[in-house]
């Protein structure tokens, strides 16, 4: 039998410039017996530009968006140079046709407005199809076995434009078809994260953050011996470092706490990504490529006692509070039954809920389709609509036996307004609702409440 590969993810800031793309393909290298699988995402910011170019075009300033685009691929062109001397040109003529392709993608999506969600996510997987091919190229410099392949073969996909899920079962026979024999005669698959094609070919992108979610489950369908997210910080901190600089690195989770972090905001772990890992039970481990050496953070199912009952408090910004009203509902049945057949209906996803005798509040991410779902909302009772709020969540598996968590929460923010409150629902986690103005002074208050920093 073959050993079990290993995943090694870089995202954009660990392929960001030619240093760090150096030292990403000597990460992959010095682990070149554990049959590693690399799963890049595009270089830091070539998916925001991607992004603000197919605004561009959809604003009626096609030649601005292509205009724009030229710096990103210029620095394709730079670093090829860079990395791979005399043999970049293969590379740059490539950067050269993904250039005009993406010209004449952003004209097509400016004048077929009908057709440009498909076409939008062909411009958006050129990040990872450029990344993919030149990491492929590097790791060649060195030596090393790479082969690239296009992760648009393995990862087959919905038709939810922007945000596809993987068809399992199809991405399982492909991932195999295509990555087994490779493992097998030893090479090195790489692949661009964040990309697949629908079961006709087309392009999908998976959301944003989405190459974490391609490795894990290539992880989980190879049955790998370990998922690595080498990113930009020393694993899973106990806080966000942009709000609190003195945020420390975990050095273990459960699976439950890393997926509640990384859904209510961590933006470290793409929330979509603990699921498969937990399934076949393979552990994730996040580390910061400038700093290979260090252990990071390892998620896994193993327990063992925390020296505090909070492991890390995470934030999630834009959030829109909906509280529904209802004399009904007093002592009534089947009135939450109605209500979340509204959501469902209109595909809205609900994060935190909260009930009382005659008002339901809970709260959404994404108000786009807030004008549909309203009149649905108002004819089962009052909807009170705020936005501009923030969802902040405790968590740590020690919540679940530790008293006096709360007041300690919410005594270090006594004087802040908060919205609505849920805890117990996962018995891992507290969560509750802030101004978003607010948040930032929240979880630096918390951060020092329960760390003591
Ligand atoms: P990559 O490009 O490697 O995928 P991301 O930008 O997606 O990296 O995720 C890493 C960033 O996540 C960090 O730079 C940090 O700002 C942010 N982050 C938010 N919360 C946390 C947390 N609890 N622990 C670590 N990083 C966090
Ligand atoms: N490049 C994509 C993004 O910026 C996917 C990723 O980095 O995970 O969202
Ligand atoms: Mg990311």
């Amino acid at each position: 039998m073959t050993k079990s590969p290993t995943i090694v993810k870089f995202g954009g800031t660990s392929v960001g410039d030619a240093e760090a793309i150096r030292r990403a393909a000597s990460i992959v290298v010095h682990q070149a017996n554990d049959r590693p699988i690399v799963v890049v995402s595009a270089l830091s910011h070539v998916t925001d530009a991607l992004v603000r170019s197919a605004k561009l075009a959809v604003e009626g300033e096609p030649e601005r968006a292509i205009t724009a685009l030229e710096e990103q691929f210029e620095r394709h062109r730079n670093l090829a140079r860079n990395l791979l001397g005399v043999n970049s040109q293969k590379f740059s003529d490539e950067v050269d046709r993904i250039g005009s392709e993406a010209a004449r993608l952003i004209r097509m999506s400016a004048s077929e407005p009908d057709r440009r969600s498909p076409i939008e996510d062909e411009l958006l997987s050129y990040g990872e199809r450029l990344s993919a091919q030149l990491f492929t190229a590097v790791l060649r410099t060195m030596d090393s076995p790479a082969r690239l392949i296009d992760a648009r073969k393995c990862m087959v996909t919905d038709e939810e434009h922007g945000r596809a899920s993987p068809l399992l079962g199809e991405t399982e026979r492909r991932t195999r078809q295509e990555l087994q024999p490779l493992l097998e005669s030893s090479e090195i698959p790489v692949l661009g994260g964040f990309i697949g094609s629908t079961l006709k070919g087309v392009t999908t992108t998976l959301g944003r953050g989405g190459s974490d979610y391609t490795a894990s489950l290539i992880g989980a369908l190879l049955s790998a011996r370990e998922i690595q997210i080498w990113t930009d910080v020393p694993g899973i901190l106990t806080a966000d470092p942009r709000l609190v600089p003195s945020a420390r690195s975990i050095s273990r989770l459960s699976y439950a706490e890393a997926a509640e972090l990384a859904y209510f905001g961590a933006k470290v772990l793409h929330p979509k990504s603990v699921q498969p890992a937990v399934e076949r039970s393979i552990p994730i481990r996040i580390c910061d490529s400038r700093t290979p050496e260090q252990p990071g953070t390892v998620v896994w199912n193993h327990l063992e006692k925390a020296s505090s009952a909070v492991k890390a408090i995470a934030c999630k910004r834009g959030i829109t509070t909906l509280r529904i009203s209802s004399a009904g509902m007093l002592g009534a049945y089947g009135f939450l039954k109605a209500l979340f057949e509204v959501f469902d209906r209109h595909r809205v996803v609900v994060d935190v809920v909260a009930t009382s005798e005659v008002s339901v509040s809970l709260t959404i991410d994404d108000p786009t389709a807030l004008p549909a779902l309203l009149p649905d909302l108002e004819s089962l009772g009052a909807v009170e609509v705020e936005h501009g709020r923030a969802i902040v969540c405790v968590v740590g598996e020690g919540l679940q036996h530790t008293p006096g968590v709360a007041s300690r929460v919410f005594g270090a923010i006594r004087d802040i307004n908060v919205f609505l409150i849920s805890q117990g629902a996962s018995s891992i986690n507290l969560t509750f609702i802030v101004d978003e103005a607010h948040a930032g002074e929240v979880v630096s208050r918390l951060h020092e409440a329960v760390f003591g920093e």
